[in-house]
């Protein structure tokens, strides 16, 4: 069978190696199991630099579970949080704030551009209230990268905790929870790791997680207390994930195989120079500049003559599997760079494109006039 290919911001496709891994079954208190456990977790420390000053901490779920158990667990009750916000991920974060009863600040700004750290800056000069920042690293709305260390040096400066949306980043553009003076790092097992859905986590500084006893409203998604019972016993609090675990660690030895961080980032660079480039040829305009275009996913505008379900479906047919778009006013349609794909397997998908255009009766000319 040809094999499909998601080109999507996750679940992505993953490794034969990878999805082997899952083969077998494991108890939640074997020892072997325990010491996957900690295997796992001191890894994703490293690949944040962070081994002394920060521990990890893993939670059941998906992306969205463990930035709601960071969320709930490190800004106090009485804290506010202020999210930086130019895209639905960081849209999503206020929103859990906001239901969790914090109070909460909100900087919106363009989605096709990065967030502007001078208005971080300002607002907490401004308001004294603000205990925490949240900010989305690669915000996979639109592609876009924001400036991480920028905002970072200003919260660090004004003494504020810093927490970082790195779900679709971290494995792939290194992040330095040092560098960053980061409260949280907060990623997911199925992104740039490319692992299999199901395993959220927080990579946090220890004093952090030491002082976050009591701020969270709820049991399971309490990062302070799941810490505590990886630190007492090295079991998972309820029920461990334990085959999505066992393929995260294999997972993990492929990222160390292909040369860590820079390598992974520069496949997912070419990856990504490859689809521009062919899409481009085709008529297809990128929404971001090519300066502000983190190689994780790309969104593309929508041609007003192409019905994204038909081309969609025509896709799939042929193998690819690619995603609509999520901004809120520019309508658009978006082709991932990440998985276990390379620059061949988007030369591929660029191929199936040219072909689903030509089947729809839409030629370069008629998609360029967007
Ligand atoms: C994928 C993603 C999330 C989490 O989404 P889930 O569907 O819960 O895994 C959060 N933030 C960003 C930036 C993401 O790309």
């Amino acid at each position: 069978m040809p094999h499909h290919y998601l080109l999507t911001p996750g679940p992505l496709t993953t490794t034969d190696a990878t999805r082997r891994a899952m083969a077998r079954d494991w108890g939640s208190r074997d020892q072997d199991f325990i010491a996957l456990t900690r295997r796992v977790r001191d890894r994703l420390c490293g690949l944040a630099r962070a081994e002394r000053s920060h521990s990890s901490v893993l939670i059941q779920g998906s992306g969205t579970f463990a930035i709601e158990a960071t969320i709930q667990s490190l800004v106090p009750r009485d804290g506010k949080l202020l999210v930086l916000v130019n895209g639905a991920y960081g849209r999503r974060m206020a929103e859990i704030a906001r239901r969790l009863g914090r109070k909460l600040a909100v900087i919106e700004s363009d989605e096709d551009r990065p967030v502007d750290p001078a208005a971080a800056a300002a607002c907490l000069d401004r308001d004294e209230g603000v205990t925490d920042v949240a900010i989305v690293h690669c915000e996979t709305t639109s592609g876009v990268l924001n400036p991480l260390q920028d905002v970072a040096d200003i919260v660090a400066k004004r003494g504020r905790r810093l927490i970082v949306d790195a779900m679709s980043s971290f494995g792939a553009i290194a992040i330095d929870a040092g560098a960053t003076r980061s409260a949280a790092l907060v990623a997911s097992s199925n992104k740039c790791l490319e692992g299999v859905p199901g395993i959220g986590f927080v990579v946090a500084d220890r004093a952090v997680l030491e002082g976050a006893a009591g701020n969270a409203i709820s049991l399971s998604l309490d990062l302070h207390a799941q810490w505590r019972g990886f630190e007492a016993d090295g079991q998972w609090r309820f029920t461990p994930p334990t085959h999505i675990l066992a393929a995260l660690d294999a997972a993990l030895d492929q990222l160390e195989v292909e040369g860590g961080v820079p390598a992974r980032g520069a496949r997912y660079r070419r990856s990504c120079d490859a689809v521009v480039a062919g899409m481009r040829a085709l008529g297809f305009v990128p929404l971001l500049a090519p300066e502000h275009q983190a190689p994780i996913i790309v969104a593309f505008h929508r041609p007003p003559k192409l019905d994204f379900e038909r081309f969609y479906a025509l896709m799939f047919r042929r193998g690819f599997s690619i995603y609509p778009g999520k901004l809120t006013r520019i309508d658009t349609f978006r082709i991932g760079c990440i998985g276990a794909i390379d620059e061949q397997v988007m030369r591929e998908a660029v191929a199936a494109v040219a072909d689903t255009i030509a089947a729809m009766g839409l030629s370069a000319a008629a998609l360029g006039a967007a």
